[in-house]
């Protein structure tokens, strides 16, 4: 089936910068509000203790009202409430599942939402955060790509979802400097909407706070940033970010995979494996993550399990085998269990970890690749939506 969108919309439609208005501090760079403050007048000799206090009261306690930042004096929080907010997304609704997954449907400025997934385990709980409204690319399997509307979301709005849940799961008391063990929220993928990749610098700046000691202090290797296969992003993922790859991979032929991820047209698969084998940070205990989505019919017979044993000889990998979620209209079904066990057990034999994602929250429609159902259903007109200046 040909997908009825071209494989990427003008990137120059996304929009990438906001209405002015206030400056939010949130998912600023040190170094960014290292001149903020310095531009309102803090003595240049304060300004790198006076940004470590503001991340703490903001990454570290939860903070958002400059009134509660104590260890600041009086006449500088109030410079601070004259020049600056402390925002995250509104929070339009939550859905618990019966599984305890918890699915957040936030409104960014501008009126766009996202949405964004708590995945408790017993070991960690896992957070799957959004970097877009939507996503350029249309991969056919998945709802969140049939959403034309589309924009970049910010540093802050892609840190806010961590804040936003860590407010939900009452974890500001509770969470013990770097031990990130017994941390209700202790994981973070980029695997909800859109691709992080095509929103390098946001998703970059944003993990950058999540992963500093003084913001959210999460360990890389608790993150994992989720791509369909934007090749000449991939080492910069390792370079400057230098969080754990996951890889949309879903076809083993570029006939398969032209289909289900339509990007494969501009980078194909041989291209694609030959950027992760040279992905800088690969090593035994850093796999990059073959994420394999299985659909009745389509990728999921026994050749397929062996082609992709082939395909990836030699590189440190994990496979990660996602039974299709099915969404209302979706043109596919989910394979059969039988042949999920064949292949996963084909994978196994190969020495590869072969784990079957347990689709969570499906009763909540929060599973992999199904957001934005709800918000499409419930979503107003789109005339009612104020677009951002730049389009
Ligand atoms: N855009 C990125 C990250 C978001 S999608 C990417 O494509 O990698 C996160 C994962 O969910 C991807 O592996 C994606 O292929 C998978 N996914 C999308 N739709 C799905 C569906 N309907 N059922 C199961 N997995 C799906
Ligand atoms: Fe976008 Fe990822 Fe969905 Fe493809 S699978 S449409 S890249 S969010």
């Amino acid at each position: 089936m040909e997908p009825s969108l071209p494989i990427t919309q003008d990137l120059l439609t996304v929009p990438r910068t906001l209405p002015s208005g206030p400056i939010n501090l949130i998912g600023m760079s040190r170094s960014l509000m290292s001149e903020r403050l310095l531009g309102i007048g803090t003595p240049k000799k304060q300004v790198r203790m006076r940004v470590t206090q503001i991340w703490q009261w903001i990454y570290q306690k939860g903070i958002r009202n400059f009134a509660e930042m104590t260890n600041l004096s009086k006449s500088y929080r109030d410079l601070l409430i004259d020049n600056f907010v402390i925002e995250v997304p509104q929070v339009v609704s939550k859905q618990c599942s019966k599984d305890g997954t918890r699915k957040y449907l936030l409104r960014l400025a501008g009126g766009h939402e996202v949405e964004a997934v708590y995945i408790p385990e017993e070991d960690r709980g896992t957070l799957c955060i959004s970097s877009q409204v939507g996503c350029t690319l249309t991969c056919s399997f998945c709802h969140t790509g049939t959403q034309k509307l589309v924009r970049n979301l910010t540093a802050g709005e892609i840190v806010g979802q961590i804040l936003i849940a860590r407010d939900d799961l009452d974890e500001w008391t509770n969470v013990n400097g770097t031990n990130n063990e017994i941390r209700l929220l202790s994981n973070v993928v980029l695997m909800g909407m859109g691709e992080p990749l095509y929103n390098f610098e946001n998703v970059r700046d944003a993990l950058k706070i999540v992963m500093d000691p003084e913001g959210i202090c999460l360990s890389r290797k608790r993150i994992t940033l989720s791509t369909s296969g934007v090749v000449p992003e991939i080492s910069r993922t390792a370079d400057e970010i230098g969080c754990l790859l996951a890889v949309s991979f879903h076809g083993t032929t570029d006939e398969i995979r032209d289909k289900l991820v339509p990007i494969n047209k501009k980078w194909n698969i041989e291209t694609l494996i030959k950027a992760l084998r040279d992905y800088p940070r690969l090593s035994n205990s850093e796999r990059i993550t073959f994420e394999y989505v299985m659909i009745k019919d389509v990728n999921d017979s026994e050749m397929d399990a062996f082609r992709l044993i082939k395909l990836i000889a030699g590189i440190p990998a994990k496979i990660n085998l996602i039974p299709f979620n099915e969404w209302p209209g979706s043109p596919y079904k989910r394979s059969d269990w039988s042949q999920i066990k064949k292949f996963a057990d084909i994978i196994h034999r190969a020495g590869y970890a072969s784990p079957v994602r347990t689709p969570r929250g499906e009763d909540i429609m929060a599973a992999c690749g199904q957001l934005k159902s709800e918000t499409e259903r419930q979503r107003k007109p789109r005339k009612e939506i104020t677009f951002e200046t730049g389009i």
